[in-house]
């Protein structure tokens, strides 16, 4: 494989004479046997990454401790049941996480229900289904909580507490700075623990910088700031472990920051604790890597400045992160990988000018029917598809010993009107 991109598709994939594989499957053969644009997954990969974080964690952190994974990522049900089947916690942000993670199978106790606006059907949805842990945004929140219990049973929760440190990413993805909307101010979290309403157990506090976070010492300042609130059986780190998108970003790979979060924890909380439960929520460095888009490409031509223009037959659609804050990807032609090549935009089908996948793509000389593939597309693709200009959202396939299989159908265009009444 090209050596560039190596870290940055999927780890069972490999390049064959310029041919891109995925779990052994040709990705030309994958583009015509499922169509295109399609999100394609290594299956191992997904169990590989699981397992890294669950091991990792065992063998860094002696007390308890729980791998969550952040289901907005890819709230992708076949996904979800694998992770369970992995052992893996599951966050939900809403109702309807809620009930993909029900539905895949995890255990209710397993379950972690987030959300800065959980709305009273979604909180009693959650009592109802017994799940494990809910992450309390505010006090408002606490007193509904704790009014729904009706003194009936209590309810395991963590306090998410906005530490006010600011992490090196952008700012849309920044949550634990001050002036955040997600969580207690600390003064906040120390009058709930002080006196927490009826029915509450407060195990512990909760923490989420933000997301593509590589350096570990942000983190170090706000467990030290969780620190400060008192001593608690559970600290909730979050996730946000950085996943690189191109050659160019960097790389931390699980096993490092793993061992950096625990050993924060242990250096900044009180030791008197060696045995308290720590959580971790990756969301996507469960799953970003393990994941590709295939497209073809529909035309190729000049633009206005002469520059070549690669239009596939996706875009927004399917992958938002472009348009949503400037991410960059690379894309290749998926059967002339690593042949370096002329300077490329690649562009979507979609009414908007915006609406540009990769800015400075080096593609070989693209033609109409290639196959392009852009890599590390497997969270926050799915999660954000959307049907602009009607397009049926996308496939997901699963690959592994040199076998597909479609996990999640492509939509039709009956699905487009399929809820009018
Ligand atoms: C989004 C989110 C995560 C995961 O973020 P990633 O950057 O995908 O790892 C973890 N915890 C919470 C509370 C989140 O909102």
């Amino acid at each position: 494989m090209a050596a560039a991109t190596a870290h940055v598709l999927p780890d069972a994939s490999e390049v064959r004479d310029g041919r891109l594989l995925i779990g052994g499957c040709d990705a030309e053969a994958l583009a015509q046997e499922h169509g295109t644009p399609a999100y394609v997954f290594a299956e191992d990969d997904l169990r590989a990454r699981a397992r890294a974080f669950t091991s990792a964690l065992a063998a860094h952190h002696d007390g308890p401790g729980e791998v969550v994974f952040a289901s907005k990522a890819l709230p992708c049900t076949p996904v979800l049941r694998l992770f369970a089947e992995e052992g893996l916690g599951c966050d939900a942000a809403s109702g309807g996480e809620l009930h993909l993670a029900l539905h895949a199978g995890f255990p209710p106790e397993r379950i972690y229900l987030h959300g800065n606006a959980k709305s009273q059907a979604e909180l009693a949805m959650a009592v109802e289904a017994g799940v494990g842990t809910i992450v309390l945004d505010n006090a408002e929140e606490a007193m509904r909580l704790s009014a729904l219990l009706g003194g009936r049973r209590s309810q395991r929760v963590l306090l998410r507490v906005t530490p006010g440190v600011d992490a090196d990413t952008h700012e849309a993805i920044l949550t634990g700075q001050a002036g955040s909307k997600f969580g207690l101010a600390p003064d906040d979290a120390r009058a709930l623990i002080a006196d927490p309403p009826a029915g509450l157990e407060i195990a512990g506090l909760h923490m989420h910088l933000g997301s593509q976070l590589f350096a570990l010492e942000p983190y170090r300042r706000a467990i030290r700031a969780l620190g400060s609130l008192g001593e608690f059986a559970t600290y909730d780190l979050g996730g946000g472990l950085g996943v690189p998108y191109t050659a160019d970003d960097p790389h931390l790979d699980v096993e490092a920051w793993v061992a950096g979060m625990v050993e924060a924890a242990h250096a900044e909380l009180s030791p008197a604790r060696p045995d308290r439960e720590l959580v971790l929520e990756p969301g996507r460095a469960l799953v970003a890597n393990a994941g590709v888009t295939l497209y073809r490409v529909e035309s190729v031509k000049a633009g206005v400045a002469g520059e070549r223009l690669v239009a596939v037959d996706g875009g927004m659609s399917d992958n938002l992160r472009p348009m949503l804050y400037g991410a960059s990807y690379e894309a290749h032609v998926a059967t002339r990988m690593g042949q370096g090549g002329v300077a490329s935009t690649v562009v979507g089908k979609h009414c908007e000018s915006g609406d540009v996948l990769v800015r400075d793509a080096q593609l070989p000389d693209a033609r109409p029917g290639d196959v392009v593939v852009t890599p590390a597309t497997g969270a926050y693709g799915y999660a954000l598809a959307n049907n602009y200009n009607g397009q049926p959202r996308p496939p997901v396939v699963f690959c592994s010993g040199g076998r597909s299989r479609a996990v999640v159908r492509r939509e039709t265009y009956e699905d487009l009107h399929g809820r009018d009444l």
